[in-house]
């Protein structure tokens, strides 16, 4: 799905400023600090993350394991946007999946919504069951 009419987005390689292109460019320059920066190639999807480290938005290839922060250094683990965390329902805890990235997750059986928010970071992977 590109809803965006013909314009991408990609992040400068110099400053790290979310630039747009039209798509079908090779490489663009930064209109802040004039770094030229290379388009992935056609089909290649990105993805996006918030660094756990500084919360810069990072973008990178989808597939790729791990994004390295250029501002902190933080290796953040990337987590592809088809990939399913779990959670349990704060209501009745049923346990729901739900898709990286989601706010909120609501639950099947008592409709209840259970936030999900604040877990971009690489921890958290506890199972206490
Ligand atoms: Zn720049
Ligand atoms: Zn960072
Ligand atoms: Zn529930």
């Amino acid at each position: 799905m590109s809803s965006t009419g013909g314009q991408s987005q990609l992040v400068c390689s110099g400053c790290r400023n979310l630039l747009m292109y039209p798509v079908g460019a090779s490489s663009v320059c930064c209109a802040v600090c004039n770094a030229v920066t290379a388009v992935p190639p056609p089909g290649t999807e990105m993805a996006r993350l918030v660094c756990g480290g500084c919360h810069t938005l990072l973008m990178y290839i989808r597939g790729a394991t791990s994004v390295q922060c250029s501002c902190c250094h933080t290796v953040n683990l990337a987590f592809e946007a088809n990939q399913v965390a779990h959670v349990n329902c704060g209501s009745c805890r049923m346990l729901l999946m739900y898709q990286y990235g989601a706010r909120s997750v609501k639950c099947a059986v008592c409709s209840f919504v259970t936030s999900v928010e604040g877990s971009t970071s690489t921890t958290d992977l506890k199972f206490n069951s």
